[in-house]
């Protein structure tokens, strides 16, 4: 795999750790950085992120550097992606290929096909399972994508040489690339990851909210701050996922409460059968999951 120029679009967490991935692993010549202001940019050319730090004013410029099999990278907020290709479209030359890594799937589609109105050949989306609670430029890791899963998931207009290239720059920086259609994505994400979100959020605001919020904190140990890591993510990233993955969610979170419903009826009856089980059950499940997954 060898990329001359790779050009990220937001190189916060995301972003900032493809740039840096694709430097380590030596799969690129140039990576080029566009942020909204320049500062953030010359920031990830000091972290050694990048080698060019370039703002939106230079959008045309870069675009007008590239050339047949050349990557571009949007890793913005995904409400901010209308925006983005609102001014890619006419600036981005044929055979560049257009990826990105936004957490719900079926926004990001919509948002190419409303603004974009060119030929997608060259757009194959995409989103790395890794991350953490943590944003911008300075958490970027080299290392984030070893041995995670990337999921690709290309669209009808998806060019087989495109899809092969998005492909192969995951793997060369350690991923483990699945293709998945656009919608399947986003229920499966729903479960594993916007879910338990909305739920350490809530959780944590369900106890701030008590009267002896002070005290509960106070005491809280290991399992809550297991459980409640990921409520230190950024709100405004979840509060448009939560949003762009709306249905899917919702019925996340229906069955959710229902199974906490179950939950709540065996502990009022004091049904120890039924709460031992469930909990035997989540446990069973909860050790496969550790066993065979490669980071927890
Ligand atoms: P981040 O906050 O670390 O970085 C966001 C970047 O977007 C920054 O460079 C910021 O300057 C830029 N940005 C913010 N608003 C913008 C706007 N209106 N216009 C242009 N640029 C703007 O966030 P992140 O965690 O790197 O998330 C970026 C993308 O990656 C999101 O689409 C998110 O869904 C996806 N994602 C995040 C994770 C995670 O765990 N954090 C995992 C996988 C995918």
């Amino acid at each position: 795999m060898s990329i001359n120029n790779l050009v990220v679009l937001g190189s916060g967490l995301i972003g900032g750790s493809v740039a840096k991935s694709a430097r380590e692993a030596g799969v690129v010549n140039d990576v080029i950085v566009l942020n909204r202001q320049i500062e953030t940019s010359d920031r990830a050319v000091a972290l050694g992120i990048a080698d060019i730090a370039k703002d939106y004013s230079q959008l045309a410029e870069v675009c007008g550097s590239l050339g047949q099999g050349d990557l571009v990278l949007v890793a913005v907020p995904i409400y901010s992606y209308a925006s983005i290709f609102d001014q890619l479209a006419d600036l981005l030359p044929a055979g560049v290929i257009l990826t990105d890594v936004g957490s719900t799937k079926a926004e990001v589609v919509n948002a190419a096909r409303e603004h974009w109105q060119g030929d997608l050949s060259y757009f194959v989306p995409g989103h790395p399972i890794a991350g953490s609670e943590k944003s911008g430029v300075e958490a970027s890791d080299g290392q984030l994508f070893q041995k995670r899963r990337t999921i690709i998931t290309p669209i009808e207009e998806s060019a087989e040489f495109a899809i092969n290239r998005v492909r192969d720059f995951w793997e060369s920086l350690g991923a483990e690339v699945d293709i998945m259609d656009v919608t399947h994505h986003d229920e499966i994400l729903a479960a594993t990851s916007h879910l338990p979100h909305l739920l350490a959020y809530s959780l944590v605001d369900s106890l701030v909210t008590l009267d002896q919020s002070t005290e509960v904190f106070r005491y809280a140990a290991g399992g809550f701050r297991d459980f409640t890591r990921i409520a230190e993510s950024d709100p405004v990233m979840w509060r448009d996922i939560f949003v762009a993955n709306r249905d899917a969610l919702l019925k996340q979170l229906e069955n959710f409460e229902e199974h906490l419903k179950e939950l709540h009826v065996a502990i009022t009856d004091g049904d120890t059968q039924t709460i031992e089980s469930i909990l035997e059950r989540a446990q069973a499940a909860r050790k496969v999951f550790s066993e065979t997954s490669p980071k927890n």
